[in-house]
């Protein structure tokens, strides 16, 4: 067997990884037996080199198995979840998995919190007071198995190889490698006990994954590794150029997230997506045709048959739903600030990475590990691409707790806004699948 220098050494030099070599690495890392320097070496080392589809399998499973796999067999039914590798204003996992357990698919959903610049499914839903998204393995299965979905945060227990990887390439500028993403992704939701899982590739300014190419890439790699763990995957590549919807932040998310739920809105962009990616998670599970599925998913917002089962999860987790049934009564932020568009034209650009760092500033996120989340700071997109807008229109507006971070947040919002003389060609918002 190598020993931990000659494995960094032969990653290094661009060599091929045993299945023992990448085995012991990860389990010695996670015991603490190897120091953070030198897996520090060996991720840096992986993000110039890469690695082989047998090498990233191999990766896969020793992270998984540092950890418990949760096995859900005794629960009848299909299983199924969706994973974003992140963007600004991504809410869809609020209304995709009600929606999908709506229609009879099980949604046990293991989500992370806000990463860097982009937002978590699970500090969302903290938002709601009371809500409960540490649960214990049991709690876990006896709510899937009440109502159908469950959302949780990632336990102790579920691939604690990549809660420590994670917090190390998060220092050491080694997030943005296809095989540490799939790697960390798939280790995590192969874990959960699902049959069937759709990925959002994000691609775009907002992204992880800056191009199509890098981003398709990642898709194809992570269909791979879960159709070797003989799942039903299927991946979609998404444009994250601007936020998704017109929300960013955690209480504000989930709002724009209810109201279109109880179909009281019509943000098309998160209503197009939500639509795609739970259509095929219905369409993977079942021999139902695509789209039946994406008529079935209309219906269940209409009828409210969504919302219900939010409203259900919501109550299961331990969350006051009185107030997502009347949001008024939630706290609201101490400052509301507009932002007013300094010149006539059409919005042609809205920075989303921008975007990102401005709500984690107002404290939307978290700037180190362990920071606490604000859960009513946002932004409010009033102007989206394609938008024509005069000179004085409010563009945007800052939730913020923070007076001064709220002052700071004007002049950055404004600089994320292109606004030019002629109308932009529309872009797609879904742009390839894959599987
Ligand atoms: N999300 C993850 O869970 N892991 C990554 O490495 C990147 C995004």
């Amino acid at each position: 067997m190598s020993t931990t220098y000659e494995i960094i050494r032969r990653k290094r030099d661009g060599e091929t990884l045993s299945k023992e070599e990448i085995d012991s690495f990860v389990r010695q890392f996670t015991s603490g037996k190897i120091p953070d320097y030198q897996m520090s070496s060996l991720l840096m080392s992986i993000f110039f080199r890469g690695m082989d589809d047998e090498e990233i399998l191999h990766l896969t499973r020793a992270m998984m198995e540092t950890g418990v796999i949760v096995d859900l067999s005794d629960i009848p039914g299909c299983k199924a979840d969706k994973h974003s590798t992140g963007g600004v204003g991504d809410k869809i996992s609020l209304l995709l998995a009600p929606l999908a357990a709506s229609c009879g698919i099980k949604v046990p959903m293991i989500s992370g919190r806000g990463l860097g610049h982009t937002g978590g499914t699970v500090d969302k839903l903290e938002s709601i007071p009371g809500f409960r998204t540490k649960l214990t393995i049991l709690e876990y299965k006896r709510i899937l198995k009440k109502t159908g979905l469950v959302m949780s945060a990632q336990s102790d227990h579920l691939v604690p190889a990549d809660r420590k990887l994670y917090a190390l390439r998060d220092v050491t500028a080694t997030i943005e490698s296809v095989p540490l993403i799939a790697s960390s992704i798939m280790s995590k939701k192969l874990s959960e006990g699902i049959d069937a899982l759709v990925l959002d590739v994000k691609v775009g300014g907002g992204a992880f994954m800056k191009n199509i190419g890098d981003a398709r890439e990642l898709a194809k790699k992570m269909v791979r590794v879960g159709e070797l763990y003989g799942k039903k995957v299927s991946a979609y590549l998404t444009d994250m150029s601007q936020p998704l919807g017109r929300e960013v932040g955690n209480w504000n998310e989930v709002l724009e997230a209810i109201k279109i739920l109880r179909a009281e809105s019509d943000v098309e962009d998160v209503i197009e997506l939500t639509t795609k990616l739970t259509a095929e998670m219905i369409s993977l599970c079942t021999a139902e045709n695509y789209f039946a599925a994406e008529k079935r998913i209309a219906k269940a917002i209409k009828s409210g048959a969504g919302y219900e089962k939010f409203c259900e999860m919501v109550r299961a987790q331990g969350g006051d739903v009185k107030v997502v049934e009347n949001p008024s009564k939630h706290k609201t932020a101490r400052f509301v600030r507009q932002v007013k568009s300094s010149k006539d034209g059409y919005v042609s650009g809205i920075n989303a990475f921008k975007i990102g760092t401005t709500a984690v500033m107002l404290g939307a996120g978290r700037l180190k590990v362990g920071d606490r989340v604000d859960p009513v700071a946002g932004i409010s997109i009033l102007k989206k691409i394609g938008e024509k807008v005069s000179r004085g229109d409010v563009i945007a507006i800052i939730h913020a707790n923070d007076d001064a971070s709220s002052k700071l947040a004007i002049e950055e919002i404004k600089s994320a806004y292109q606004i030019l003389d002629l109308a932009p060609k529309k872009s797609e918002l879904i742009l390839e699948r894959i599987g």
